[in-house]
């Protein structure tokens, strides 16, 4: 069984503009490459969990999301970084979806495929969708980043953040992840939500 980190898209590893479809509008957050080879280093599988609903709209194909995320791991080779596997779903809301979050689905079948430890595990976004697909599949942690719609999503919703961890940024997320002791008084995820406790690691 091996830890893992789920990672959201948009808003985390690059700038969320909006239904991302075309190569030229992809551009990573600096620290991104060298945040995640710390995670890879440290022995976490990484995975990418992103709801493409552009696709379910109609605003972009399928083929033009694989070119983004093609663009994604030639850029994250180059810092000695591979994603396990790339979930999405391309479902709109209103259409049925199996893994769109906040479900689990995804982080279940990486625990079936890749053997993923998920009370190890953690899961960064910045929505409560993404925190609350991480809660719905029993990680240790959800952490909120204040990129993205983090910042709003901390000022609107701050009775909805329940444990997340909330920290500015992906480099962020992760120096917090490492500080952690493998299976810690920390672990676990009892309480889910209703833990009430929330670090901010400004
Ligand atoms: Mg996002």
């Amino acid at each position: 069984m091996r830890p893992a980190v789920f990672l959201d898209r948009d808003g985390v590893l690059n700038e969320d503009l909006g239904y991302i479809h075309r190569i030229e509008d992809f551009r990573l957050f600096a620290g991104t490459g060298r945040a995640l080879r710390r995670l890879h280093e440290a022995g976490y599988l990484l995975f990418l969990v992103t709801n493409q609903s552009g696709i379910g709209r109609g605003y972009f194909t399928l083929e033009a999301m694989d070119r983004v995320h093609r663009f994604l791991e030639s850029e994250l080779r180059r810092h000695g970084v591979r994603l396990s596997r790339i979930y999405f779903a391309p479902e709109a809301p209103d259409q049925p979806s199996r893994g769109r979050k906040p479900s689990p689905r995804f982080l279940l079948d990486a625990r079936d495929e890749f053997g993923v430890d998920l009370s190890q595990s953690y899961m960064i976004g910045d929505k409560l969708a993404d925190l609350e697909c991480g809660w719905n599949a029993g990680v240790r942690r959800s952490l909120l980043v204040r990129t993205g719609y983090g910042a709003q999503v901390e000022r609107d919703a701050p009775d909805k953040l329940g444990r997340a961890v909330v920290v500015d940024d992906l480099p962020s997320a992760v120096a917090w992840i490492l500080d952690q002791a493998p299976g810690g008084p920390d672990a676990g995820t009892a309480g889910g939500m209703e833990g009430g406790r929330r670090e901010d690691c400004r």
